[in-house]
């Protein structure tokens, strides 16, 4: 193991302070922020609770990183060497890291390890854009006048993060913000602030220069809104809730910063009768139960055509009641706990609201498998659910997958579009035509055909209509973070503006 990451094991408390100038600061005599298991309720970890004085100095420190500091002025070869070394230093803690996302999440040990390379991989894409950026130059504006266009890094970048991927969505943000040459405060979610430190203090041990990057944990309320009002933030890229986006949005209006909003979703996955209902069934249960059913792409609806519906529906049902419930770190479990105790209520009743507005769950309805204190739900079908049901359209993200039936393309085009998100959906058939007709019509920012839930660091990510705007990853991803100027170059003098006015 590096000598950069704490020694602790990962079966004691962790105790964080927080990271602020390259240091990451003593826990002793602050509050805090005590993180007990989704999966057993022990005492994993216990994270500073920060406030809005110590946001302001963390943006402080980004602030004078920025505006005097190495790295804005760094060149792209030498900031691509250093993103280069932060993955390699990330796939040699890959075991721990992902141990703690485990933990701390409760999505599964196998999903995490993929999310920790993902997010090396991330890393690695990003230093490449770093060497690739470049602007314009225009010679077409004229006897004696060049142009040029520059692209220049936007400034210091607040970062504002949910609980379900904590690394990986962390690692859409950040290693593109470096890459253009960024410094960064960011606020992990208060339920899994572990990998968000963790990954400090290998940035640090990468040699990106002291107040570059900085984590302030803490509650939406204090460090959140802190970022969202401060005037020396120049960006905030969030993802999160619609409800706390449009918060952060009002928060953030007096200072007119630049906002990326990666939102919520409700994606479809759209079912056609020619498509290769193997491969479907597949899909349609990685969609629902990936991540524990809490993942913002993840394929709730289950739009069916009515021609196989009944046969289909019923491998669905099958398929669900055959998967196990339990420890994350299990590498038999196929779904693990819920984030927390309010959420997994939250999920209970929109299982019951299903039923009230005329659903019905076909899963069997044993109690969910998982140790003692756990925060465990049975994978659930819910059949019939009709257009007009809150389930339709609102997030549960949890293991329920809502079932309705359409009759031809139209009717899927229009049920899937017909809810207030746009992130994501997910279509399964083998006519060509059909796959790109029905693409192209959907009004979501990913659209998967016979697959779901794919991607590459290539491929921007993003939402329409209240799921947002902004795009992370990619090329697009990079350019979020960064500024164009237009800089105009007239050689010899201009034609004087107010003859008059020449002596
Ligand atoms: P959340 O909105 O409750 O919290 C997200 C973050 O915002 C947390 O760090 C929280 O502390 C902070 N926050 C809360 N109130 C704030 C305020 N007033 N000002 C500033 N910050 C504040 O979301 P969550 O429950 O952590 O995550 C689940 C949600 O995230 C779901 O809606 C899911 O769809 C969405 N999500 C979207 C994407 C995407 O790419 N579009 C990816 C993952 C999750």
């Amino acid at each position: 193991m590096p000598s950069h990451v704490a020694a602790e094991p990962t079966d004691t408390v962790r105790r964080y302070g927080l990271f602020i100038g390259g240091t990451a600061e003593d826990p002793a005599g602050i509050a805090s922020i005590r993180r007990q298991s989704p999966t057993d309720g022990s005492d994993l970890a216990e994270f500073a609770a920060g406030t809005s004085e110590d946001t302001r100095r963390a943006i402080a420190a980004a602030r004078r990183a920025f505006d005097d500091g190495p790295w804005p002025r760094t060149s792209a070869m030498e900031r691509a060497r250093k993103l280069l070394r932060v993955a390699e230093l990330m796939r040699a803690d890959a075991d721990r890291l992902a141990e703690i996302e485990a933990a701390e999440s409760g999505k599964l040990l196998r999903y995490a390890r993929g999310d920790v390379e993902g997010s090396a991989e991330l890393f690695e894409y990003a230093a490449g854009l770093a060497m690739s950026s470049h602007g314009e130059a225009h010679t077409g504006l004229g006897e004696g006048c060049t142009a040029l266009v520059v692209r220049e890094p936007a400034g210091v970048a607040a970062m504002i993060l949910p609980w379900n991927f904590p690394l990986l969505l962390l690692a859409q943000k950040l290693p593109f913000a470096l890459a253009a040459g960024c410094t960064a405060v960011v606020k992990p979610s208060e339920f899994t602030s572990g990998t968000a430190l963790e990954l400090a203090r290998i940035i640090s041990a990468a040699g990106i220069p002291d107040g570059v990057v900085n984590v302030v944990t803490g509650y939406g309320a204090d460090v959140g809104a802190t970022l969202a009002e401060s005037r020396d933030v120049d960006l905030l890229s969030f993802t999160g809730s619609t409800a706390t986006g449009q918060a952060i949005t009002k928060a953030a209006a007096a200072t007119a910063k630049r906002l990326s909003m990666e939102l919520g979703g409700k994606g479809a996955n759209i079912v056609f009768d020619d498509a290769d209902l193997d491969d479907a069934l597949d899909g349609v249960l990685f969609g629902a139960f990936f991540n524990n059913g809490e993942c913002c792409v993840a394929g709730a609806r289950l739009l069916v055509q009515e021609s196989i519906a009944d046969e289909f529906v019923e491998q669905v049902v099958a398929a669900t009641g055959r998967l196990r419930t339990g420890d994350p770190l299990d590498e038999s479990t196929d779904v693990g706990p819920m984030i927390h105790g309010g959420h997994l209520e939250k999920v209970r009743g929109h299982i019951a609201s299903a039923q009230a507005h005329g659903g019905t769950v076909v899963t069997p309805a044993e109690p969910a498998g998982g140790p003692d204190g756990g925060h465990f739900v049975t994978p659930t079908v819910v059949v019939g659910v009709h257009e007009d049901s809150p389930e339709f359209h609102q997030e549960i993200f949890g293991p329920v997958l809502t079932v309705t039936r359409f009759r031809d393309v139209d009717e899927a085009i229009r049920l899937a579009n017909a809810t207030e998100y746009g992130l994501s959906s997910s279509l399964w058939t083998k006519n060509i035509d059909r796959a790109l007709t029905v693409a192209k019509a959907l009004r979501s920012g990913r659209v998967w055909v016979n697959t779901t839930i794919d991607g590459g660091p290539q491929l921007p990510a993003g939402g329409m209509k209240q799921s947002g705007y902004g795009r992370e990853m990619g090329i697009a991803g990079f350019e979020e973070f960064t500024e164009l100027k237009s800089i105009q170059i007239r050689e010899g003098k201009r034609t004087p503006a107010f003859p008059h006015a020449s002596a």
